[in-house]
């Protein structure tokens, strides 16, 4: 079986997995503490720090870690948005967002925040204008993905971010940077990013650790109340073994960035290719998009089955998000994109990493073709 999944998770790396087993069995202290035990597991944290920040160029006391991206995106929203609601109550994000992102706007337009769900091309984009256009006096927080996990959409966000810091210097502007880290270039600091999420467990990392970078002088109200960990910002004690793991997976993932987008990208290009030669499947992804992301529907076919009959052949794919999967609605991201109902509900993800080779993508191609054969006589019409 072949796994192209790597957009839902990543196998952890074994360095990762030895390191962090190491710390579990021998380090075991809790770094709050002030006797040795404390004090060793306070120097690794310290190290894990240090190292999460070397790998996106960022002051350590700019990391706040977390137990994943979703808690690190409501932190950034939430925690913005009561911060700051003297200055307004207005914040934009868009249509297309992960589930973390969007159920954050949802639930603050509950609590009575405005929200303008920006709408995104048939590509999945917003532009730099559009979004402009949007800024009003009161907008204190615009959130914006990197990479969109489903499709590999990519949004211009070095352009968003340096037109917000000169035309709207009070706007604070997050990006969901999971699926692009490791893939791209990540350079939250230089795009005039304030805040800026990041998850372990899509980098070879460990499932429960994730950070949110806070650029020095923004402010978050905690939505945690505890200890004083993290600054005050997340209180709980801090799972040494899993940071730990997550700065060595993210020094590889940096260290193997520009390696990584080269080799899938020719993968990607080539499992394109051969989508776009079967009748009956419609690509939704780009070249311009993310290096390890194929997005197609097959409209006439619901997507569980497709997936289920593709497991059977001997690879493993996606549909929708993996947080999403379980639900029977057709994909929002779709739908945003102007898709009708029966490709939304017809669409697969193919996710690539860093340990797939040409035989794989061939293996991948030959699935592909059989999949359709033996479900052609099943399509809907
Ligand atoms: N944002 C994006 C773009 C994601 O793909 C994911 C993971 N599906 C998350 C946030 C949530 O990350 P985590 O699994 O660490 O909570």
């Amino acid at each position: 079986m072949k796994y192209f999944d790597y957009a839902a998770t990543t196998p952890p790396h074994p360095d990762v997995i030895r390191t962090m087993t190491e710390i579990m069995e021998a380090q075991y202290g809790n770094p709050s503490s002030i006797h040795g035990y404390g004090e060793r597991a306070h120097q690794l944290l310290r190290r894990a720090r240090s190292g999460c920040a070397a790998a996106i160029n960022v002051k350590p006391a700019e990391i706040v870690f977390t137990s994943g991206a979703t808690e690190s995106n409501n932190l950034a929203i939430k925690g913005a948005a009561l911060r700051y609601q003297s200055r307004g109550k207005h914040i934009i994000t868009t249509a297309t967002e992960h589930a973390s992102v969007y159920e954050s706007f949802v639930q603050l337009q509950q609590w009575g925040w405005e929200v303008t769900w920006l709408p995104v091309d048939s590509d999945g984009l917003v532009s730099a204008q559009q979004l402009m256009d949007a800024i009003k006096s009161d907008t204190v927080l615009v959130s914006l993905m990197h990479v969109n996990n489903e499709t590999g959409a990519v949004h211009p966000i070095a352009e968003i971010g340096a037109r917000l810091k000169k035309e709207a210097p009070k706007v604070l502007f997050h990006v969901d940077g999971v699926q692009g880290f490791g893939k791209m270039e990540a350079k939250p600091e230089a795009w005039g990013a304030d805040l800026y999420s990041l998850s372990a467990h899509k980098i070879r990392g460990p499932k429960g650790a994730g950070l949110l970078y806070v650029r020095s002088g923004v402010e978050l109200t905690p939505l945690l109340s505890g200890g004083s960990q993290e600054q005050g910002l997340r209180a709980g004690t801090e799972n040494v073994p899993l940071l730990v793991g997550m700065a060595k997976a993210m020094r590889l993932a940096a260290e193997r960035q520009a390696d990584f987008a080269r080799r899938t990208t020719i993968l990607r290009d080539r499992i394109m290719e051969v989508i776009d030669t079967i009748p009956g499947l419609v690509l939704n992804s780009r070249k311009e998009g993310a290096p390890h992301i194929v997005h197609f529907s097959y409209p006439g076919m619901k997507a569980e089955v497709a997936l289920h009959t593709l497991e059977q052949l001997g690879v493993t794919v996606s549909t929708q998000s993996a947080c999403s999967s379980r639900s029977a609605e057709p994909s929002r991201v779709l739908l945003a994109m102007g898709r009708d109902n029966a490709c939304a509900a017809g669409g697969l993800r193919i996710s690539l990493g860093d340990e797939h080779t040409e035989e794989d993508v061939i293996l991948l191609e030959q699935a592909l073709h059989q999949m359709v054969a033996q479900l052609r006589p099943l399509e809907r019409r």
